[in-house]
This record gives structure tokens, sequence and C-alpha cells, in this order.
């Protein structure tokens, strides 16, 4: 398989060869991408390990799935730390730097740059990518809208689900776009899968399961 033969826009393809190098898919990518990219957009649950290239997945998947004339947010990714989000927009940033799709970062903010959550304007990025306290804190405000929301990604669901709080926040996430728009794909990517996450998972109905190997 080429990237070519996955339905992706000519301003990611130049991404992905220009901006990234890659050359081609890797196994997981091949695999899922055709799930993620084309209707009806199923729920997909991955057994991914890092090194897998499961970020491409779902950074394509979200670039591809978003309107870039609708300026509203359409993709929402949660990580389980600071890190993983940061690291995860700059791939964003990268892969899509011909698409001129907007993202924001929805982490805890320093004490330098703190605005309380009721002084914040509302976010109109059309991908945002963050931790679920601060995402969470940011619907309960109604600072987040969702009802635009297409597609919502878990990344590393195992290290976020295992902890009750951001368990609680994850869930609520999931049930405020859920309410909002049922039809958002929902995809999460895990290396494990322990009862935190399978109970998890059995509240994402009609989903599609896919390992690496
Ligand atoms: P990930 O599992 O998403 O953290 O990706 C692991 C590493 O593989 C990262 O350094 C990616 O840049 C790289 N990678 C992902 N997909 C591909 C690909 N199709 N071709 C070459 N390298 C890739």
């Amino acid at each position: 398989k080429r990237f070519e033969d996955l339905n992706l826009s000519a301003e990611l393809l130049k991404g992905l060869y220009i901006e990234m190098k890659f050359e081609k898919p890797s196994k997981i990518q091949a695999i899922s991408l055709p799930m993620i990219l084309t209707p009806p957009h199923k729920n997909l649950i991955a057994q991914a390990h890092n090194g897998s290239g499961k970020t491409t997945c779902f950074v394509l998947g979200m670039l591809s799935r978003v309107d870039p004339t609708l300026k509203a947010p359409q993709a929402l990714c949660i990580c389980p730390t600071r890190e993983l989000a940061i690291q995860n927009l700059e791939v964003l940033l990268k892969m899509g730097k011909f698409t001129g799709i907007t993202s924001e970062l929805g982490i805890p903010a320093d004490s330098s740059s703190y605005i309380p959550v009721n002084k914040m304007p509302p976010i109109t990025a059309q991908v945002i990518i963050g931790t679920p306290g601060t995402l969470k804190k940011w619907m309960t405000a109604k600072k987040l809208r969702l009802n635009q929301m297409k597609i919502l990604v878990f990344d590393e669901a195992d290290h976020m689900l295992g902890q009750s709080g951001f368990r609680d926040d994850s869930v609520a996430i999931m049930r405020n776009i859920k309410d909002a728009n049922y039809n958002c794909q929902v995809l999460l990517f895990s290396a494990t899968f322990d009862d935190s996450v399978k109970q998890f998972v059995s509240r994402i109905v009609e989903d599609i399961f896919v390992r690496d190997y």
C-alpha cells in the first residue's frame, strides 16, 4: 500500500512526504487508515505500541475529517500527559503544514500565562489536543463547543483510564461529545487492555478492534 491509495488530500500527501519524509504507510497505518477515513467512520479500538506509527493514524484521521472552512472545534485528542499532548501537537503541525487547519493545546497553563477559565475566549481552533482535566474544565465552562465535533481520540488510553481522576474526566468528555453529536467517531489507542480500558471501551458501541500485529 502507498499513501496515495488512502484517499488523502494533496496537502496531506505533501505533509507526509516533504515534512515527515515518510515513504509508505506502516502496518497499523495501512490497516486502520481506510477504516478511519472512509464512511461510515466507525469507531476504532487499536492495540498499538509506541513505535508502531499510531500517532500518524489519528493525526491523519483528525486532519482529514476537519472541514477547513468551518471555524469551530471538530477534532479532539485526549492524552495522559502534557508532554504527550505537546508532542502530538508538534506532529499535527508538521503533518498538517499545508492544510491551513488550526489547532490549540489544552493543558494546564503555567502561572505566568494563567487566565481564569471564565475570562477565556471561546475556543475556535479546529483541532484541540490536551489532557483530560483541562479539556473537561473548558467544556464545563462552555468554552469548548462540541456540536461540530467529528472525531475524538484517546491516546495511550491505558495510561489515562487507569487513574480514577483521569478516567472520570474522560468518561465525562465522551458523554458530553456523544450527547452533542452522537455520530462523532471515537478512536482509542492503547498498548494494553486492562479492566479499566475494557470497561471504558464497552461504552463505545459498534467498534472495530485492530492490533498492530
Ligand atoms: P509512533 O508509534 O506514532 O510514536 O511513531 C513512531 C516513529 O515512527 C515516529 O518517529 C514516527 O515519525 C515514525 N513513523 C511513523 N509512521 C511512519 C512511516 N509510515 N514511515 C516512516 N516512519 C514512520
